[in-house]
Parts: structure tokens; C-alpha cells; sequence
């Protein structure tokens, strides 16, 4: 198995320390630093690293209250942490292995145990990532990852086409999530998205119906066998289902609450591209566009639902992929009256 290269982050509240370490481990991967506690949880908020190797000791918050925080925030709790300690006595240890550390060195370091140490714990920490992939879920939310989303898209593609009945597709952005992070802090964007995804699961009613998320604060859904109507119907059960939510958004320029806009592509007996499958003899035929290109489409039509104003759903069809202008909102007034919120 090829391994992607491993960070790491160093804490410590003394810099000669952070410097001896660093230089141990310059060949493990990608190193980053921190000098306290606070600083410590604002780089692993910031992007989260393979493994974080921790002071004890530190003045302000210790190496044991960043390790708490990090349990309690589902976004970090599964960061591996090994502490650094002067005490070599088993109650610090056993209190570091109960605030969750996974191991334990002591100071001070010799250099080939602490390689050993990492080594071990990096290799764990790609295996557990591995097969997280494997099952095709996000960590995050717990909906469907992006290669779930691809391995599923590349099905129900083939299937369609085989069959002849039509798809759709949406894609659904968090309206101004950038502010909503900058005023609320990552923490809580972390919560307000796992929040979306799971409202959004909720309101899907097929089986063959999938949510997955398509990276940072974008969402797919994946509608087989459905026309254009059912995919507009079920935009604007999801803008619904988010705006029920209530999430306060005081920066945002749209709304005083949480909002997504929704692009929807689609390929059915309307599209311009249709082509009728011959039922008895199976024969399989394909439009001149394929998966990726209703993906694309949809992109479009959120780009569209964007300069549109936002909190509203957008469709292109897949027969008008390379004409984005074509792009056409979808009625608002088809939607829950409770819903209008005001914009
Ligand atoms: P727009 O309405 O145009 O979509 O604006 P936006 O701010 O949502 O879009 P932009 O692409 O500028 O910013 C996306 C933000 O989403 C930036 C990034 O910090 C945040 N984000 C992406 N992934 C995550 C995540 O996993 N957790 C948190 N908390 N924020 C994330
Ligand atoms: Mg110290
Ligand atoms: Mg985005
Ligand atoms: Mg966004």
C-alpha cells in the first residue's frame, strides 16, 4: 500500500525541545509546531494532522487539557496524540493514557525509541484512514464519502443506461460557510455541517437514494431513476429541510440563518440528448455526455443559484452542459409557504 506523507504536529512549550524533536523526526513527513496549548488546538482546527505528539507540562492550558478538547470535538477526537513528559512515574501515565493518549515517551528523548513510536502510531493511523475509505465514509458527517459518491454515480450511470430511465443529480453548497466559521468558530462550523448532512438524509425517502459529501461544505445527492420534477421537488424539500434547522448565521448576507443553494442536473426524457433504449434488444446506447458531464452540469446551475442570490435551487440539463446560460431557477413559489423566510 502507498502511503500519502504523514504531518505531524510538535507541542511544546519550549522551543529547544521542539527543535531537538524536529530534527529527530525531519524524515517521518511534514512537521508543524505549536508553543501552547491554545495555539496547539488552533493548528489542529485549522488542518488536522496524522498524529500530534504533546508536553505535558505547559503552562496555561497542559498537554492534558488540549487532549480533552480534542476528545471533545468529534472533528479531532480520532488524532492520535502521544504525550512528552519529564514524569516517568505510572500515575502519569495512566492519567495521559485516560485522557487518551495512545502512547507515552519520556523525557528525555531518546531518539530511537521516539522514531519507533511514531512509526507505530503513523502506520495505525494510515490503516484506520485506509479502511474508513474502504467503507466509503465521511469521518466527518458520517454520510457517504466522495469515492462512495464516484463508485455509486459510475453505477447508477451505467444502470440508467442500460435501462433507460432518467437521473438527477444535486449539488448543494453551504451559503457563506467562510463567515459562519470566521464568526462562530471551525468547532462549530464542524457541528453545523454534520447538523446539514444529517437533515438532509433525513428527508430522503428511496432506498436507492444517496447523500454524500462531495468535499468541504458541498454536498451530493444522488437521485437514480428520477426526472427533473422529483429532483426539483426534492431541492426544495432540502433547502426546507435546512432552513428548518434554524441554525443562527448573523454574517450572513442572506439570511439571519443557516442557508444552501442548490444546483440540480438532469437527464431524462426531456433532455435534448435522450435516447430511447431499444427494450427488447438491450442495446445500449449512450448520450454524448456521460456522468462526469451531469455532475458538471449541476456545478453550473449552483454557480447559477449563487449569483442568483443564494438559498435557492438552480437546474441545467445535461443536453445543455456546454450552454450554462441556459440555466433556470426553479420556481420559489413552489415551495412550503412556512419556509420563506425572509431573504
Ligand atoms: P458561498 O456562499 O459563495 O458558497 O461562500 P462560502 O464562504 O461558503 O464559500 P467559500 O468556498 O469561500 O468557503 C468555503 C468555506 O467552507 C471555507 C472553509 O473554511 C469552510 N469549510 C470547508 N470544509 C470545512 C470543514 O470541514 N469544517 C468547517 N468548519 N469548515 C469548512
Ligand atoms: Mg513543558
Ligand atoms: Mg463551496
Ligand atoms: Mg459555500
Amino acid at each position: 500500500m502507498k502511503l500519502r506523507p504523514s504531518s505531524i504536529l510538535l507541542v511544546d512549550d519550549n522551543p529547544g525541545m521542539i527543535q531537538v524533536m524536529g530534527r529527530m523526526l525531519s524524515g517521518l513527513g511534514e512537521l508543524r509546531f505549536a508553543t501552547s496549548g491554545a495555539t496547539a488546538l488552533q493548528q489542529l482546527r485549522a488542518a488536522a494532522p496524522d498524529l500530534v505528539l504533546l508536553d505535558a507540562e505547559m503552562p496555561g492550558m497542559s498537554g492534558y487539557d488540549v487532549c480533552e478538547a480534542m476528545k471533545a470535538e468529534p472533528a479531532l477526537a480520532d488524532i492520535p496524540v502521544i504525550f512528552v513528559t519529564a514524569h516517568s512515574d505510572t500515575d502519569f501515565e495512566l492519567k495521559g493514557l485516560e485522557a487518551g493518549a495512545v502512547d507515552f515517551i519520556a523525557k528525555p528523548v531518546s531518539e530511537a525509541l521516539l522514531l519507533a513510536r511514531v512509526r507505530t502510531q503513523l502506520r495505525i493511523k494510515h490503516l484506520t484512514d485506509e479502511l474508513r475509505n474502504i467503507a466509503s465514509i465521511d469521518g466527518l458527517t458520517g454520510v457517504v464519502n466522495r469515492r462512495g459518491f464516484e463508485e455509486s454515480l459510475q453505477r447508477e450511470w451505467l444502470a440508467a443506461m442500460r435501462d433507460g430511465t432518467p437521473m438527477s443529480l444535486l449539488l448543494i453548497d453551504v451559503d457563506h460557510f467562510k463567515l459562519y466559521n470566521d464568526r462562530y468558530g471551525h468547532p462549530a462550523g464542524d457541528a453545523c455541517l454534520r447538523s446539514v448532512a444529517q437533515a438532509m438524509r433525513d428527508k430522503l425517502q428511496r432506498p436507492g437514494d444517496l447523500v454524500a459529501r462531495y468535499g468541504g461544505e458541498e454536498f451530493v445527492v444522488l437521485l437514480s431513476r428520477t426526472p427533473r420534477a422529483g429532483a426539483e421537488h426534492v431541492a426544495h424539500r432540502m433547502l426546507d429541510a435546512v432552513e428548518a434547522l434554524g441554525i443562527s448565521h448573523e454574517s450572513s448576507p442572506t439570511s439571519g440563518h443557516l442557508t444552501v443553494s442548490i444546483g440540480i442536473g438532469c437527464y431524462d426524457t426531456d433532455s435534448a440528448c435522450w435516447i430511447e433504449q431499444s427494450g427488447e434488444s438491450r442495446l445500449v446506447s449512450t448520450p454524448q455526455h456521460g456522468a462526469s458531464d451531469l455532475v458538471r452540469s449541476a456545478d453550473l446551475a449552483l454557480y447559477a443559484a449563487k449569483g442568483g442570490g443564494r438559498a435557492q435551487a438552480w437546474r441545467l440539463d445535461l443536453g445543455d452542459v456546454d450552454s450554462p446560460s441556459l440555466a433556470r431557477e426553479i420556481a420559489p413559489q413552489s415551495r412550503l409557504p412556512q419556509s420563506r423566510l425572509a431573504a
